[in-house]
């Protein structure tokens, strides 16, 4: 069968063509069709697939074999008809966008200061590019000012073909030495050059804009999260939208979020620690008379069993801290209804009760989960309205 014409080679700006089926074939979800030209590009290079229509049959994805583009369709088309092929031009636009993004980033990386591209890959809001070197944050914004500067100057990309024999001689970011024949050299004009096999806008123009929106350390280098184009409008708005509705909640200009927060959370800070200081005071207060009416078994053991309206998980194992601390053979059981489950944590102090038996028990009576050790266990259960007859009945076995 012929090669497929693949007119996006040549120009990137083509959404639609017509061509001929020449083939056809039922796959388990779909049809593969081959057709002797397309404007649709399939994977390759680090780009994604495009999407388009052959007819009205969707092309969900494209995939390149031997000089074949296979269009991935949803419905058949007859062997040798003439159709009409269009792009999902949008997305070939976003595709472009940030590929060509990619290319100008990593050459600024490796320009300015000898950071290698090793990785890449994209999601449906940004691309990531690792570097095999730490850049610092000033050195991040250069090489965004360069790239954003490379894209203004709208500077043309040209697309050239050279044999790899020839490929030693020229100076270049990128080179797969290890592919023979002819290779895709794609150059931004005294900039850029690399061998790719993707789709890139006649200018550096189209790109638009370039964000770097994050810089981590990853594997001895750093993992660089950018967004171009559009998805750099998307993301200031979708941003500019959580700045304001945040000043807004604040009563305070964008500029000043940062500090009133940190106000906020100091004064959070200090009101935990007054809070915590208070349930503290009434749980010392409340525990004398919980231990002190506390019955003892044959050996002496005591336990105090304790079902709380107002308390958080913290709260319940301050206040089991408190009831245990000082106490010889002491366990506390403390038992708190958060939305519709109870929860329950035991405690013992020396020569106390075992925790872990006593837990299993709860989980029986409560057909609850939960475990731990003789000194500390918990668990849980769905709230039942009888729960407090049910702890009652505990605390008589
Ligand atoms: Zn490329």
């Amino acid at each position: 069968m012929q090669n497929t014409e693949k007119l996006y080679e040549n120009d990137s700006l083509l959404k639609e063509c017509c061509a001929k089926v020449l083939a056809c074939n039922k796959k388990a979800n779909d049809y593969e069709i081959v057709l002797d030209r397309t404007v649709i590009f399939p994977e390759g290079g680090g780009q994604s697939s495009d999407k388009g229509w052959i007819n009205d049959a969707l092309v969900t994805h494209a995939a390149e074999k031997d000089g074949q583009v296979f269009h991935y369709c949803n419905a058949a088309l007859a062997v040798g008809s003439e159709v009409l092929v269009k792009l999902d031009w949008a997305e070939r636009l976003d595709h472009m966008q940030q590929h060509c993004g990619e290319h100008l980033l990593s050459y600024a990386f490796w320009k300015l200061f000898g950071a290698n591209n090793i990785g890449f890959h994209m999601n449906e809001q940004s691309v990531f590019v690792d570097l095999d070197k730490g850049v610092s944050p000033e050195e991040v914004m250069q090489a965004e000012d360069f790239v954003n500067a490379e894209i203004w100057e709208d500077k043309p990309i040209n697309i050239s073909y050279i044999s790899s024999d020839d490929l030693s001689e020229r100076e270049m970011r990128k080179k797969n030495e290890n592919i023979k024949g002819i290779l895709r050299i794609v150059s931004i004009e005294h900039g850029d050059s690399c061998t790719c096999c993707g789709t890139h806008p006649p200018a550096t123009g189209m790109v638009g804009i370039i964000r770097v929106i994050g810089a981590d350390r990853h594997r001895g280098g750093m993992r660089i999260e950018f967004v171009c184009g559009r998805r750099a409008l998307l993301d200031a708005r979708r941003k500019h939208e959580a700045i304001s509705a945040t000043n807004a909640l604040l009563s305070v200009k964008p500029e000043e979020v940062p500090t009133a927060v940190r106000k906020l959370k100091e004064e959070l800070a200090e009101i935990t620690a007054r809070l915590k200081n208070k349930t503290l005071e009434l749980y010392q207060l409340r525990k004398d008379s919980l231990a002190a009416n506390a019955s003892r078994d044959n050996d002496g053991r005591r336990i105090v069993l304790v079902s709380e309206e107002d308390c958080t998980a913290k709260d319940a194992k301050l206040f089991a801290q408190v009831l245990t601390a000082d106490e010889e053979k002491l366990t506390a059981g403390i038992f708190y209804r958060v939305g519709e489950r109870i929860n329950y944590i035991f405690m013992s102090s020396e020569g106390g009760r075992d925790c872990k038996l006593l837990c299993q028990t709860v989980n029986q009576l409560l057909s609850g989960k939960g475990g731990g050790n003789a000194a500390f266990a918990q668990g849980s259960a769905a709230y039942c309205s009888d729960w407090g007859k049910i702890i009652k009945s505990l605390s008589e076995l």
